[in-house]
């Protein structure tokens, strides 16, 4: 019995799961005569604690492979261990008992309800989960975001940054150990996707919250330590960042050459 918890950063990589294993996928779409494989035989492992970017272009089929590893949809082919668990031949029931336990997601647009308060959007989904001190868990969630002084306003009494951070609240609640982002900073001014870059940091670094996230942005892709690049519905890259940059710690080279 050597280095058990202090082992070197390797040796403790190796040693952690796979918590998500897609092996082959494909997922063609059916529309009239015309098929589109969005997913073209997608084959990927990801582990526990790992901080992962998706890049393409449009079309390539980043949302396709969010919703997968998401669990929203089913595959036309290939299979899915999520956890150690075979989702490719769950019923509808046991997905979304699934989704619900282990999976938070955050869009671009936030979809909040537009007139109900941040404190009751976050407590939806231990609603579906069926978890009690749904008060307290939700004010936890809002306060770990940095809206612990915004818990009853609505979306229309918030910023766009807050309104992203009220829906990683709602993400975080039930205590995902993954994260799934389709363009979370999208729809957000730089300063906004800073600030949830960083809470993205945060949770993946001090809680091991397993974070995915898509991005068009080569400079957010940065802050992360793995980019996944698609192209046609196929993974064309996939790269590990050394030294991932630290969010709010380093200016994008086009600000730094403007000031
Ligand atoms: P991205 O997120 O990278 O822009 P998507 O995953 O949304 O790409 O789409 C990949 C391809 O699959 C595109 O050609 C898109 O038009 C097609 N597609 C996505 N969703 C559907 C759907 N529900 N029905 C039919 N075609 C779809
Ligand atoms: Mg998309």
């Amino acid at each position: 019995m050597t280095n058990s918890s202090n082992g070197r950063d390797e040796s403790r990589h190796e040693n952690r799961k796979p918590v998500i294993a897609i092996s082959d996928m494909t997922k063609v779409y059916t529309m009239g005569e015309h098929e589109v494989r969005a997913l073209d035989g997608v084959s990927l492992e990801i582990h526990e604690g790992d901080f992962v970017s998706v890049m393409g272009p449009s079309g390539s089929g980043k949302s396709t492979l969010m919703n997968m590893l998401g669990a929203l949809d089913q595959p036309t082919g290939g299979t899915y261990l999520l956890d150690g668990t075979d989702v490719s031949h769950m019923s509808d029931d046991e997905l979304a008992d699934t989704r619900n336990q282990k999976i938070g997601f955050v869009f671009q647009n936030f979809n909040l309800l537009s007139r109900t308060p941040a404190l009751q959007q976050v407590e939806l989904p231990l609603i579906y989960s069926g978890k009690g001190e749904r008060r307290q868990r939700a004010e936890a969630a809002l306060e770990q975001v940095g809206l612990g002084d915004r818990i009853h306003h609505k979306p229309s009494e918030l910023s766009g940054g807050q309104q992203q951070r009220v829906a990683i609240a709602r993400a975080l609640v039930n205590e995902p150990a993954i994260i799934l982002a389709d363009e979370p900073t999208g729809n957000l001014d730089s300063k906004s996707g800073t600030e949830v870059m960083q809470l993205f940091q945060k949770l993946n670094s001090e809680q091991g919250i397993t974070v995915i996230f898509v991005t068009h942005d080569p400079w957010i892709a940065r802050h992360t330590r793995r980019v996944i690049t698609l192209a046609d519905g196929k993974i064309v890259r996939d790269e590990l960042i050394d030294e991932p940059l630290v969010a709010g710690e380093s200016k994008r080279p086009s600000d730094t050459a403007l000031h």
